[in-house]
Parts: structure tokens; sequence; C-alpha cells
């Protein structure tokens, strides 16, 4: 029988309020543990919670990013749990009134696009950390009161490279609007995957299991496809997919079971009583949406309406802001689009990476590239040699212009030199000469390669083609 996967997220965001949700600790992540803390974020008896307004205008950018309602009303709510990472024995949660409701994502992958229906954002306190040494437990609460959305979205995720989409989606949009940076591996972005399975063209939903402690995009992926594979086995040996959570184990490969699933009646939910409902009235909400910067979604159409570039460079440039603004700055100084997409696609991450260091750390400045580019168009110097002026200025600044006058590096586009060093080269290898009028094309890239080199690159490659095909012929 075949099989269909579905799946639906429960995620996880930290936001980078200036201080925590309830109180005025700082929201830092990295310093001494319980340094960032007060009676309140303690859970100290008889302390009183006051809302971050920040919390809810995040909450809301958020919730507009991902096109979801706003409701005027919402509350909050506690959410019973016993457990030391959080002392005061519940969680101040959101339950049947969140803060953003019904949004919708879409989502590219080689298959095409997808959309991906947002069911709520609510907003949470983060619980504090555990840090297990030498046999002993010691509990961290800096993280305590941390300002939390959890996005829950419909189950319709068919497969784990959608469910990576959507997560690269979701963090690229977050870090426009500022709310987060949205990195799994220090936590600020965490992912719980449900899934399940069902024969193909059945409509009814097949029992769900719930994955914890996944730590990476790729583990998602990971996590996904080694799930599915198990619940298909248990159905096809004739059993059934038990509805519990199950947690992730990166090192081995597989999920196990953790615990049963838990209900809502199980957290025994009611109203805070210590704080007031969340009003917010359409003014305000018209406010936080106009507020907002361009998002990825609508630079992505001006990019391929107006500027004619491809989808898939569109999809690229905007996936971070710093990119996209390092483009298009590029771009209103007069250079071409598709030629600044291509060195902002291709040349600008490979010395990123080489150089270990992210968008936002770019240390080319957008007059460089236009001038490089330029210098290419004026035919002052060739496209390889562009690449190589490009590197030079990301390693060491400076002017391109000048790097090209003191390295001599201008284009030679002198017939009489390029020919001498034809004639000469062509003579020394008569085998792929003769190879060439015996109908081997191949051997005029032999040649113009050798040219090339001979002439340190910077010999105009058109001129050499064609003065290679002459004297072979
Ligand atoms: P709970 O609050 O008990 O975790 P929800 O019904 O709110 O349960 O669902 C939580 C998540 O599980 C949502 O992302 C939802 O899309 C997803 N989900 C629900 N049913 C299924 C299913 N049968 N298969 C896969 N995912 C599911
Ligand atoms: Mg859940
Ligand atoms: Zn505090």
């Amino acid at each position: 029988m075949k099989y269909e996967t579905v799946i639906g997220l429960e995620v996880h965001v930290e936001m980078d309020t200036e201080t925590k949700i309830f109180c005025g600790c700082r929201n830092e992540f990295g310093d001494a543990p319980n340094t960032n803390v007060c009676p309140v974020c303690l859970s100290m008896p008889g302390t009183l919670p006051v809302l971050n307004e920040k919390a809810v205008e995040y909450g809301v950018r958020a919730g507009l990013a991902l096109n979801c309602r706003i409701p005027n009303y919402s509350k909050l709510d506690r959410k019973g749990y016993f457990y030391p990472d959080l002392a005061k024995a519940y969680q101040i949660s959101q339950y049947d009134y969140p803060l953003c409701a019904e949004g919708s994502v879409e989502v590219f992958t080689d298959a095409g696009p997808h959309t991906i229906g947002i069911t709520r954002i609510h907003i949470e306190e983060d619980a504090g950390k555990l840090v297990h040494e030498a046999g002993e437990s010691f509990v961290d609460y800096n993280r305590g009161g941390v300002p939390l959305m959890e996005i829950v979205t419909e189950p319709d995720f068919e497969n784990a490279d959608q469910v990576r989409a959507f997560l690269e989606t979701l963090r690229s949009n977050m870090e426009y609007i500022g709310v987060s940076d949205c990195k799994m591996e220090e936590g600020s972005m965490r992912c719980d995957v449900n899934i399940s399975v069902r024969p193909e063209g059945q409509d009814k939903l097949g029992t769900r299991t719930e994955l914890k402690n996944i730590n990476s995009i790729s583990a998602a992926a990971r996590a996904i496809e080694y799930e599915r594979r198990r619940q298909i086995e248990v159905l096809e040996d004739g059993g059934e997919v038990i509805q519990e959570t199950r947690r992730w184990d990166d090192d081995k490969g597989v999920t196990s079971a953790m615990r049963d699933k838990e209900e809502a009646h199980d957290y025994r939910y009611f109203p805070d009583p210590d704080l007031v409902p969340v009003y917010l009235s359409d003014e305000r909400i018209a406010q936080i949406r106009d507020s907002l910067p361009e998002l990825p979604a609508a630079k992505r159409r001006r990019y391929t309406e107006e500027l004619g570039l491809p989808e898939y460079d569109a999809r690229l440039l905007t996936a971070s802001k710093d990119t996209a603004r390092f483009f298009e700055d590029t771009v209103a100084l007069g250079a071409p689009a598709k030629q600044v997409s291509n060195y902002v696609m291709v040349e600008l991450p490979r010395l990123l990476k080489d150089a270990g260091l992210e968008p936002a750390d770019n240390p080319v400045r957008p007059e460089q590239l236009a001038s490089v580019l330029r210098l290419v168009a004026d035919g002052k110097i060739n496209s390889s040699v562009g690449k190589q002026v490009f590197e030079e200025v990301f390693r060491s600044g400076g002017d391109p212009e000048q790097i090209v006058k003191e390295k001599g590096l201008e284009q030679v586009d002198d017939a009489g030199a390029i020919e001498a060093v034809v004639r000469q080269l062509v003579a020394e290898n008569p085998k792929p000469a003769e190879d060439y009028r015996n109908g081997n094309k191949k051997a005029l890239t032999f040649f113009v390669g050798r040219v090339m080199k001979a002439m340190k690159g910077k010999a105009n490659p058109q001129t050499v083609n064609e003065l290679v095909r002459k004297e072979l012929e």
C-alpha cells in the first residue's frame, strides 16, 4: 500500500525584546547563570507579573507577517505543570484567546509552491534551563520569563522539504521584522513535529506522534524521514500507531517513546487572575501593520516583476534582509540587476562562507560591486578578472579601479599581441591543431585556455576565441 505523510508544526520562537515578558530583567542569551533574575521570574510567592507591551507588539508583528487575523481581545491563562524549571508550577500562556489566528504562509520547494495554514500564535513565558553536571542538577533561571511565541500550524505539510522551507521562511520573516534571529542551534527557535501517515487517498487523518528535541532544520528533516518509515512499518505489520510524545536522538538517528500524549485538560488551564486581558484597537493594529518593512514575499514579487529576475534568484536574494539590502543598493547605483544578482548569489556567499561571516558582516560596499561591474561592462577588465577584483575588495577593501591599475589587470584587447601568442601556441602543439582540423572542435577550448593562461587571464576571451579559430582554420 502507498502511504502519504501529514505533518503539523508547533514552533517556539524567543522574542528579542530588551526585557522579559513579566518583569524588568534583561532578556539576554549566554550570561552567567542566575544573573538576570528577580523575585517575579524566580516565582516568589506574592509577586505580580506585568505584561511587557513590546512582547505583545512583537507577537502582533509576527502575526501580521504570517497573514494572521489579529483579534481585538486576547487573554493570558495559567497552564499547570510541575517541574523545577518553572517554580510557580504553572506557565503563563494563552489558551482559548490567542494573540493571532488563521494565517498562512507560502513555501517553495523544488516541487513548487505550497500553502501552510497557521492555526494560531500565542505568547507565553519561557521556563528556566536545567543543567546536569557530575551527577547533580542545577537550574538557570536566566531564560525563565523570556518572551516566547508559539506558532501552531495546520497539518498541511506533506514532506520534510516543505518543513525545511517553512522554517527557513519563518526565520527570514522574523529577521526582517526584527522579532527574533530564530537560531535553532542557540535555542531561539525550537520546533516540535507532529506527524502521522495514512493510506494514499484516505481523508481521515492517521494517529500522530509528536517529536521533541529537534535541534536544527536538518534534524527536523531526518526525524521526519525516520518517523514516517517507522509508522508505515507498524501499520504494514498490522499494528497501530500509538499517540505519544517521542524523543528524537540525532546521534543515533532514531525516535523513542518519551511519554503518553497529554490532553488539554491535563493542564488545568484557567484565566490568570493577576493579568488583565489584552485589548488591541483597530488603530493600534493598523499602526503596527504600517510599521512593518517590506517583507520577503513582497520583495520577491518586486524582484521578478520589476527587475525581471528569475524566481530562483529572487528567492535567494530575499532570504536575508542584509543580502537584499546590499543587492538593492547596488542596483540603485545603476548596475544591471541580473549581474548584481550573480555576484550576490554566487561570489559573495562563497567568500562569506570561507571567512566564516554572516551576510550582515559583508565588508563590500555597494559602490565597490557597482564599480567592478562597470569595469567589466566598459571592457576594462574581463569577467573572470572581475571576480578576482571582487575577491580582493572583499579581503582587503580598496577601490576596484585602483586595484586594477596597481595590479595591471586591464584587459588586453590588442589583436596583434594576442595573435602572436596564438601563433606560437598553435605551432608548439601540432597534435591538438591537427585534431581540430579533423573535426574535433574541443581542441578549440584547449587553445583558448592556453592563450588565456599565457596572458595571465587578462585577454579579451572573445578576441582570443576568434583569433584561435582563424589561426586553426
Ligand atoms: P495539541 O494541542 O494536543 O498538541 P493540536 O490539535 O492543537 O493538539 O495539534 C497540534 C499540532 O499537531 C498542530 O500543528 C496540528 O497541525 C498537528 N496535528 C494534529 N493532528 C495531526 C495528525 N493527525 N497528523 C499530523 N499532525 C497533526
Ligand atoms: Mg502540542
Ligand atoms: Zn525577573
